[in-house]
């Protein structure tokens, strides 16, 4: 992947034609440069994106991921012309589009609401953008079926809106922002309106579709971590307006650089524990009383440091933990608090001896049966987790 950190200097601008004719691009995509954006004015204001940047390659698919709230849809906003950022700039393949009109953008979008024209026939409705960016006459009709196809949808082109299932309608919006052959293509919980197993099967579909456009930029707002995980190449973390982390799908799960991204990809158990020698990437931590092997990451410099006699928090994911007897060895004694089945998995809720002000998460196979208060042995895994700042830490 190349370099997408915040601060390259964009000194080469210009198309480059390599050996094969095809053009290449030097700028990102997509490039937010600290952009903020606030509603209202004096008290009622809302700061609802502060200090934004990231910069998406060509290709790149990129999620933002965050609770309500958190800015997500302004982001999305702000590249697409919908809101006005009070400071920083976006750009578009290198070039500012910050005070472009939306419609002069040249985006794809596509929202959770479907918004499409309901008197207006599916293939108007594709149609429309076109239309708009004044695409000859000519090439309309060839578009539209393209669009059409590419969704799935060739058969549907005579119908209304109103004649569509959900998943159907969604399918249509998509083509309809995939007409206009977008560099980039925003979707806003495009899923979030459908229902369990529509939403898997349209994920499946977003897949493959990202496969057939892999020129396209895609920047995808999504509050559902399985979204973000099925489909981006990376995954912005959001929360309260602002970035907190940023980072390939697998980096974030597997180190999770802040106690945020860890509860919030995955709902990790978040234990407190005090960090003891550490060696390499390895390190002996205490947990009530035990002595366990963590994982800690690399410190990135001057950002984190594992000091000995620290505190800090052990990441341990609710499925990696089992549950047994209490005289097992190495186990820590626990009472169950709750008991939730939920198919494939039971959830139940421990109070953990030597933990207090902390209910740990154990997902255990099967319909388990345990009583509450019953008393159970919690193992971690070895090692035993991965090793997080603890919040307001030296981030
Ligand atoms: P998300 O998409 O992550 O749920 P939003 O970007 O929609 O969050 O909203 C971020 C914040 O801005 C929220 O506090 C929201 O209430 C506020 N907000 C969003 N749109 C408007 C608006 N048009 N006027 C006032 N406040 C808004
Ligand atoms: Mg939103």
């Amino acid at each position: 992947m190349s370099d997408l950190g915040t601060t390259g200097a964009t000194v080469n601008t210009a198309k480059s034609t390599n050996v094969t004719g095809a053009v290449a691009y030097s700028e990102p995509a997509i490039v937010f440069d600290r952009v903020s954006v606030a509603y209202g004015r004096g008290k009622n204001v809302t700061n609802a994106l502060v200090d934004f940047n990231l910069r998406v390659a060509q290709g790149e698919t990129v999620a933002l991921l965050g609770p309500s709230g958190s800015g997500k849809s302004t982001a999305l906003k702000a590249l697409a012309g919908f809101a006005r950022p009070t400071s920083g700039s976006v750009k578009l393949g290198g070039r500012d589009v910050t005070d472009l009109p939306p419609a002069k953008r040249g985006i794809g979008v596509v929202v959770q609401s479907y918004a499409l024209f309901p008197h207006m026939r599916v293939s108007e409705n594709v149609a429309f953008g076109l239309k708009a960016n004044k695409v000859p006459r000519s090439q309309i009709a060839g578009r539209v079926a393209d669009a059409l196809a590419m969704v799935g949808m060739s058969a549907y082109g005579k119908r209304l809106p109103r004649e569509l299932s959900g998943g159907q309608q969604q399918r249509v919006a998509i083509a309809r922002a995939l007409a206009i052959r977008p560099k980039v293509l925003l979707l806003d919980e495009p899923l979030a309106a459908l229902d369990a197993a529509l939403r898997q099967s349209m994920l499946a579909e977003l897949q493959l579709l990202r496969k057939a456009l892999p020129d396209t930029a895609m920047l995808y707002v999504t509050h559902d971590q399985s979204e973000a995980l099925a489909l981006a190449d990376r995954i912005v973390v959001m929360r309260d307006a602002r970035l907190v982390d940023v980072d390939t799908a697998a980096n974030l799960w597997q180190r999770p650089p802040t106690s945020f991204t860890a509860a919030f990809l995955g709902g990790a158990n978040l234990i407190p524990c005090t960090v003891g020698r550490v060696i390499g990437t390895s390190a002996l931590i205490t947990v009530a009383d035990s002595t366990l092997n963590a994982e800690a990451p690399q410190p990135e410099v001057g950002k984190i440091d594992w000091a000995p006699a620290s505190p800090a928090l052990l990441c341990v994911r609710p499925h990696a933990i089992t549950v047994g007897s209490v005289s097992d060895k190495g186990a820590l004694r626990a009472t169950v608090t709750a008991s939730v089945w939920r198919g494939s998995s039971t959830r139940l809720t421990l109070a953990v001896d030597g933990l207090p002000d902390l209910l740990v998460q154990a997902d255990v196979p099967g319909n388990a049966q345990y009583e509450l208060d019953a008393v159970v042995g919690v193992k971690l895994p070895e090692p035993a987790g991965v090793l997080v700042q603890t919040p307001g830490g030296t981030q």
